[in-house]
């Protein structure tokens, strides 16, 4: 596995992380050694299971769905990056992947999938699964070794492998210990089925999904790369359902935080600080008063590709903005910038945008000390009901004469004139969540408004 990240100095509202771990020929996911040992359990376990490898059923090739998904609490519009492709190029000492590029490393025969970004934090949750890419019989499987390994040197690895239909076999390598399926050796599974969860043991240097695919499990020359491309020399057609293009440009995550990710030496898990409500005044731990730490993710990203960051009001127009441009490409990105928080009460968002994609959270700032207009009293003239709303709401006017009611934000906005008599009004506003203000004819607060 290989992953880079470039270190890009900038004036204090940036704090980064940079890892590097790898694979290599040297250290290949899996040893010679681990691969005479797969094959032959496997040769043991078909004759043992008498599992009929000359059947006459219509042999058909697999199609491959993504053999790793984050569980549905996981809300990142993403979770990996592919840290290298199957090595195409036979030759000892030069490299080359399905799209002519040179992700991979030499003599690789399998797809690299790094969880990222929080890989230990992921690790340590269950948050990222490894399930089956295709339907088929297990036809090995080893479980409980250690799964935080930072270096490629540690040999046993707890991994599956399935046949299908066809006979060839996907691998499935590096997962969590005592993560792998409970079903025996000789079951089935169906595509989507889980059957680990994502890990670091045997030869690791991060937590990363090893997927290897050969077509005869006995040959350790057998195996082909998933990915159709121009530079695929092993097989004349993708093996995947919807194969995902070579880079996925994206700002795969945009959060806020109230201090530094932390992000320890592998192994160690990161702590990721991130909070969605802050009460004004706040103190952020290492922070200038009233700032808070936004981050942006960025996969795949593209030299001289501009990232647009943006805090919007509760209201959506601009609270502050500001802009990354990519200096180089690098297979992933992290960026924490120190910003101030705004003051005024209501639900905020931090939004960023880069290649066409968009991240974002939502934030609340929670103000007891400064406005004047959250402390006001009610009258008990009007009665607002329900309130909280999702805007549409009934006011209730127990006085006799006609009134004018007008709804304002906290900056003192005018946003609409109603008239109302005696009785109820029914009233269907598309204002944004947040806190609002009924005032009567003159121009009296009568009372706070919450739309969530
Ligand atoms: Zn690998």
């Amino acid at each position: 596995m290989k992953i880079n990240s470039f270190i890009i100095p900038f004036f204090l509202t940036l704090s980064l992380f940079s890892f590097s771990q790898e694979n290599s020929s040297e250290n290949p996911c899996i040893s010679l050694g681990e691969y005479d040992e797969i094959a032959s359990q496997i040769k043991e376990n078909i004759t043992r299971l008498k599992l009929d490898m000359n059947n006459s059923v219509l042999r058909t090739r697999p199609s491959f769905i993504w053999p790793i998904r984050a569980i549905d609490s996981w809300n990142d519009k993403s979770f990996y990056c592919v840290s290298a492709y199957v090595d195409q190029n036979g030759t000892t000492g030069q490299i080359k992947d399905w799209n002519c590029g040179t992700n991979t490393y030499d003599g690789h025969h399998g797809t690299d999938l790094s969880i990222w970004p929080f890989n230990f934090y992921k690790l340590d949750h269950d948050i990222v699964e490894v399930i089956a890419a295709a339907a088929g019989t297990i036809v090995a499987k080893h479980d409980g070794e250690f799964d935080k390994n930072c270096n490629a040197s540690n040999p046993n690895a707890n991994y599956l492998v399935i046949m299908h239909s066809d006979k060839s076999v996907a691998v499935y390598f590096h997962m969590k210990k005592n993560s792998i399926t409970s079903k025996d050796v000789g079951a089935t599974v169906v595509a989507g089925e889980k059957i680990g969860v994502v890990g670091s043991s045997g030869n690791s240097s991060g937590p990363h999904l090893h997927f290897e695919v050969k077509t005869d499990f006995s040959n350790s020359t057998s195996y082909i790369d998933p990915f159709y491309g121009n530079c695929n020399n092993l097989t004349n057609a993708t093996w995947w359902v919807n194969q995902k293009p070579y880079k996925e440009t994206a700002v795969i995550r945009a959060s806020v935080h109230t201090t530094d990710i932390v992000f320890p030496t592998c192994p160690g898990t990161e702590t990721i600080n991130e909070s969605n409500v802050y009460s004004i005044p706040f103190q952020g731990d290492g922070l200038a008063p009233g700032y808070a730490k936004f981050y942006m993710f960025l996969r795949d990203e593209v030299k001289d590709l501009v990232a647009d960051l943006k805090i919007l009001n509760p209201d959506k127009s601009v609270f502050t903005s500001w802009s990354y441009t990519s200096l180089s490409d690098s297979k992933n990105k992290t960026m924490g910038y120190s910003k101030k928080l705004p003051t005024i009460n209501g639900k905020y968002t931090f939004i960023v945008t880069y290649n066409g994609t968009e991240s974002s959270s939502d934030f609340t700032i929670n103000n007891s000390s400064t406005t004047s207009l959250n402390n006001i009293t009610s009258s008990n003239q009007f009665l607002i009901y329900p309130n909280p709303s999702n805007g549409s709401f009934t006011v209730h006017n127990e006085e006799i004469e006609p009134n004018r009611l007008r709804i304002i934000d906290l900056k003192g906005v005018h946003l609409h004139d109603y008239e109302i008599n005696k009785g109820d009004l029914d009233i269907h506003t598309n204002l944004s969540p947040g806190i609002y203000f009924l005032q009567d004819k003159d121009n009296q607060f009568l009372e706070k408004i919450i739309i969530e």
